[in-house]
């Protein structure tokens, strides 16, 4: 009788132990992350972890725009349609999504050359994004309050280009000078961009 209550009672520990560590597991990942603080000024930049991507972390002022859950979202579902559009060997574009910065401007950046338009053309004027390697990404955060009207759908196929090429991320875009960017690419980024903004994001 004494040795079932315990063994009842044993099991129960072991039950509730496990059932509880994954709760206090995912709390202590959440620790781990800190969240946008609205304490500091919004002339301070901060750094916040998007969540579900291993070491990605992104540039803010201010923690009203973009949160960086729907950053994290946005990313996921740009990886998945990447996947299945373009496909990922070895896992490129997965590892540097997993360790990418996202630095949000609250000004376009001058242009100082090397910009081109969609069809190859140099550009001058201001840019509302910029990839300046396969894993650092600078955006414009713009007036819209919306990821869908910010270049980041844009930059991150540049980012993919960059680290499935290993080379660069077709900074000419559909031009002829550098290979990768074609126009299902700049499908690909309306289609994403189309799906975010009706679902406000
Ligand atoms: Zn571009």
């Amino acid at each position: 009788m004494k040795f079932s209550v315990l063994v009842t009672a044993l099991l129960c520990t072991i039950v509730f132990s496990g059932s509880q560590h994954r709760p206090a597991a995912s709390t202590s990942t959440q620790k781990n992350s800190p969240p946008c603080d609205s304490k500091k000024k919004k002339t301070t930049p901060q750094m916040v972890k998007i969540q579900n991507f291993k070491n990605s972390w992104q540039i803010q002022r201010g923690c009203q725009f973009p949160a960086s859950e729907r950053v994290g979202l946005v990313m996921d579902i740009f990886y998945k349609k990447w996947k299945l559009e373009f496909g990922d060997l070895d896992n490129k574009i997965l590892k540097a999504l997993n360790n990418l910065m996202i630095e949000w401007g609250d000004k376009p950046k001058p242009i100082v050359g090397g910009a081109f338009d969609v069809n190859g053309k140099p550009i001058e004027g201001r840019a509302r994004g910029l990839t300046l390697l396969p894993t650092y990404i600078w955006v414009w955060e713009n007036q819209y309050k919306r990821i869908a009207a910010t270049a980041l759908v844009h930059e991150l196929v540049h980012a993919a280009l960059w680290a499935q090429s290993g080379y660069h991320g077709d900074p000419d875009h559909e031009g002829g000078e550098f290979e990768g960017w074609t126009p299902k690419h700049t499908k690909f980024i309306r289609e994403i961009n189309v799906l975010l903004a009706s679902l406000d994001i």
